[in-house]
């Protein structure tokens, strides 16, 4: 089921970890929802202007989101948001084309090394969308970055 011309409900919510452990990662209609306006705000005109997006991460269920080590409050246990690894681009360079064309919550560079070799980017899209820029910080948490 496509969510908008390029993303796929089935691509937002493949989880290895759900599989491996038999956990059941389907989406109830809010997330369905705003996983579509994800797709609406920031994915598909990232994907219209960068090229090809893998998503590593999209939906997780509570269980699976607890079994991946995420936040209590993951933006991706509603929907909000996904783990993205641009193919054609860098991921640096995806991070700054959404901040500077779309409507966002947050953009997190998660892991690796800030700002050139991030492991991949979160975004997120909420009704709230505080155009947070954040990087992760060794030992746990978020700092606030500038570009
Ligand atoms: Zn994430």
């Amino acid at each position: 089921m496509n969510l908008t011309e390029h993303f796929t409900l089935e691509e937002l919510i493949a989880s290895q970890t759900a599989a491996r452990h038999g956990f059941d990662n389907t989406p109830g209609a809010q997330e369905v929802a705003s996983l579509t306006r994800l797709c609406e705000q920031i994915l598909e005109p990232a994907r219209l202007a960068l090229g090809p997006l893998h998503i590593s991460s999209g939906y997780r269920a509570p269980n699976v989101n607890a079994a991946v080590g995420g936040s209590k409050s993951s933006a991706h246990m509603k929907g909000f948001a996904a783990d993205v690894i641009p193919l054609q681009v860098s991921k640096r360079d995806f991070a700054l084309w959404v901040i500077r064309n779309c409507e966002f919550d947050q953009v997190i560079f998660e892991f690796g090394s800030f700002p050139d070799h991030p492991s991949w980017i979160h975004v997120s899209a909420e009704p709230r969308n505080r155009k947070e820029v954040l990087r992760t910080v060794k030992g746990g948490g978020y700092a606030p970055v500038n570009l």
